[in-house]
């Protein structure tokens, strides 16, 4: 990597340095077939210090894949061996999850040979299953015992059903982390969100819709702020996004799941992602939990 492109789109001061550390919980390997060397390039492009690989559950045909087309994360990621693989040749600036089909017989004991080898969360869980079946409900057992969150990319109608009786295992689950993720989990900051299927409803936010409320009233709920569905979320209303961050200043962490070649610029959405927060956290210090500190308290880094 080249001084050019580490210092592209500088930007130092108050408002935040490259050179401050940056946790990003949310990257994938082989993301729609992208080489590892280019990963490395990218997350370095970015200013990424530490960043943690999200694994596929298995291959299969199953109502919980949608017959296969959930498989590789809908994305050709790969699964559990791949990323811990990757992460034993480059420990310093890498942490794996682990992952499965969340209703196979096998998963429990899949997911729990990975969490043992050192995988930090559970995930990346983007199945079709309900939010309070019997599997999930086991994954949310596991997570407790072993002291490590669970990230749910939640999609109506397409990945984790139930949003809105998700509550129950908030309440039931206590001492399981749980992150929340993906076009569900954001639209949902709107107490004026009427139409489920708008997965990118844009204007201004009306405070106390359902996701704001689960990170408000639930102390083991946070928010992974990657993807589209994030930045969308971080950029449609300003005024609202920097009372959301001080509200929540302790609850959402930086992820970018961009799967781009570049790592910079219009095309990376994850460089968006790090420009927005630096640009609206109310005080450097929120930037900072926001980049970093949240990650490494959540996971345990
Ligand atoms: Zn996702
Ligand atoms: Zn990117």
């Amino acid at each position: 990597m080249t001084a050019g492109l580490l210092t592209h789109g500088c930007k130092t001061g108050p408002a935040g340095g490259r050179s401050d550390p940056i946790i990003d919980i949310h990257q994938h390997l082989n993301y729609s077939g992208r080489p590892d060397e280019v990963l490395v390039a990218h997350q370095r492009a970015m200013g990424v210090t530490r960043t943690i690989l999200l694994p596929a559950g298995r291959s299969l045909n199953s109502a919980a894949t949608h017959q296969g087309e959930a498989n590789g994360l809908q994305a050709q990621c790969y699964g559990n061996a791949a990323c811990y693989g990757f992460v034993r040749a480059h420990r310093r600036s890498y942490a794996f999850g682990a992952n499965e089909v969340p209703d196979l017989e096998e998963a429990v004991p899949e997911i729990e040979k990975y969490l043992k080898l050192g995988g930090v969360v559970i995930a990346e869980q983007k199945f079709g299953v309900e939010c309070d079946s019997a599997g999930m409900q086991k994954i949310y057992a596991l997570a407790a015992e072993y002291q490590v969150p669970v990230l749910m990319h939640w999609q109506y109608q397409m990945y984790n059903y139930g949003f809105e009786r998700f509550y129950r295992m908030l309440e039931k689950y206590p001492r399981t982390v749980f992150l929340g993720h993906a076009q569900t989990w954001w639209a949902n900051i709107d107490q004026g969100h009427q139409n489920q299927a708008d997965l990118y409803p844009k204007g201004k936010v009306t405070p106390g819709g359902l996701t704001d409320r689960y990170l408000a009233d639930y102390p083991n709920v946070y928010g992974d702020l990657s993807a589209g569905s994030g930045l969308n979320a971080l950029a449609r209303d300003e005024d609202f996004t920097r009372d959301f961050l001080q509200r929540h200043q302790d609850k959402l962490l930086y992820g970018s799941d961009c799967n781009d070649w570049v790592g910079s610029g219009a095309l990376c959405q994850g460089a968006q992602t790090i420009a927005i927060l630096r640009k609206l956290a109310p005080s450097h210090a929120i930037e900072r939990k926001l980049l970093f500190s949240n990650a490494k308290r959540v996971f345990r880094l």
